[in-house]
């Protein structure tokens, strides 16, 4: 037998999301909690009947009081258990076929792999962990052990970075947790495209993996176009769309390194010459383009996430609406507008909607012939639907 877990004790009838496996307990629903587990220790949850509910992880610090790990009556908090379910998001991977030597990949996504606020990326050789809650924070030592067993890579970095440390009331953390230090830049190579990682300095964890397939989705359109590509970041919608026959690629990002990032990028995939770097904000040099007169046939949108909070919707589909009137009037008629949101309060049916209305402000015609998504090693689980955040529409437009 287990000793028995300090127990969270639900305010009467808040068990419902619990039952129905939602993991997380909201400050608000708590009525009390036996004596003083630290920060990230293992709980019991239970009803206020005294049912038990699921084992979780406590964070004093945070909106979220607990992250549930295990629904099952009797399964224990241990090392094992996290073996198993890291285990199981590995084959899920190797399954879909996303563990060829040098590629890359989401290993481990959170919640949806049951494993709330771990987040594992996988660039060839090297792995980078974002540990990005109390719970995953209480079992780091466990977890880069477990994932050196599963997945001998040469080294393991963490990049425990941004709000969701702070919410948590952690320090942010960078560096290595085990084997080697990864070179400056670690070259993967995804499909035919080569990408250049800089897994200290990049952007989240070094790349935005949960774009590789949709690039290409939107290179299938890109045949002999002039491309702008907006958010561009290292410039992977350029790099897919060049190699499938785009003419000329305009890069804009406000950030200087991720262009610096850019140029070797897509001279590394012999694209470089057909491309045009600009640094700046996107809002004005899309307003600057149009005052210009140029035009292109292919426009990606890619911005952040620009909605955090479920207040912010309003403010932040201006700023879709915004971007989007912009970007449909840089197209030629017959282009083709590839926009996306990765803000999860922004569903895909409000995003077809700012996007609808951008269109009639702009006094273009738009169909849309592909809806886009996140690809599948950013599994969603269906009991939480919170990890279902990006959405994309391509279309053309008269
Ligand atoms: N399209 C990229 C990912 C884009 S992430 C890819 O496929 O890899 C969003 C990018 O927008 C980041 O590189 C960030 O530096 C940039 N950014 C954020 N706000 C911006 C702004 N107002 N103007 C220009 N770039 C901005």
């Amino acid at each position: 037998m287990a000793a028995a877990l300090p127990k969270l004790w639900l305010k009467p009838g808040r068990e419902k999301s619990l039952r129905r496996r939602h993991p997380w307990v909201f400050s608000g629903a708590v009525e009390r909690v036996d004596g003083t587990p630290d920060p990230g220790a293992s709980i019991e949850i239970v009803a206020a009947g005294g049912e038990h509910l699921g084992r979780a992880a406590y964070s004093p610090a945070s909106q979220i009081r607990a992250r549930v790990w295990s629904f099952e009556a009797d399964e224990r908090i241990d090392a094992a258990f996290f073996r198993r379910r890291l285990a199981r998001a590995v084959e899920s991977r190797r399954r879909l076929g996303l563990l060829e030597p040098q590629g890359a990949c989401r290993l481990v996504f959170s919640e949806s792999d049951g494993l709330p606020g771990l987040i594992v990326d996988r660039y060839g050789d090297y792995l980078v962990c974002q540990l990005l809650s109390a719970g995953a924070e209480a079992w780091r030592a466990t977890l880069v052990e477990l994932l050196e067993e599963l997945c001998r890579p040469q080294g393991i970095y963490e990049r425990s970075e941004g709000g969701a440390r702070h919410k948590e009331g952690l320090p942010s953390r960078r560096g290595v947790l085990a084997g080697a230090e990864p070179p400056r830049e670690v070259t993967v190579v995804a499909g035919d495209v080569r990408l250049i990682v800089d897994l200290a300095n990049g952007q989240k964890t070094g790349a935005y993996l949960d774009q590789q397939r949709n690039r290409e989705r939107v290179a299938a359109h890109a045949r002999g176009a002039d491309v702008l590509d907006a958010f561009s970041y290292t410039g992977g919608f350029s790099i897919a769309c060049l190699r499938g026959g785009a003419k000329s690629a305009t890069l804009v990002d406000s950030s200087a390194e991720a262009l610096a990032l850019a140029e070797r990028e897509t001279a590394a995939n012999g694209v470089g010459e057909r491309c045009r770097f600009v640094t700046a904000n996107v809002f004005d040099e899309l307003r600057a383009v149009r005052e210009s007169g140029a035009r292109f046939d292919l426009v990606v949108l890619d911005p952040p996430k620009f909605v955090h909070s479920a207040d912010q919707v309003n403010a932040g589909s201006r700023g879709y609406k915004d971007i989007n009137m912009l970007g449909l009037g840089l197209l030629r008629p017959g282009g083709v507008l590839a926009t996306f949101s990765c803000s999860g309060h922004v569903d895909a049916g409000l995003f077809q909607k700012i996007v609808a209305g951008a269109a009639v402000d702009a006094r273009r015609t738009a169909q849309i012939l592909e809806r886009l998504t996140q690809p599948p090693d950013h599994p969603v689980a269906t009991e939480f639907p919170e990890a279902d955040y990006l959405k994309g529409l391509i279309l053309r437009v008269h």
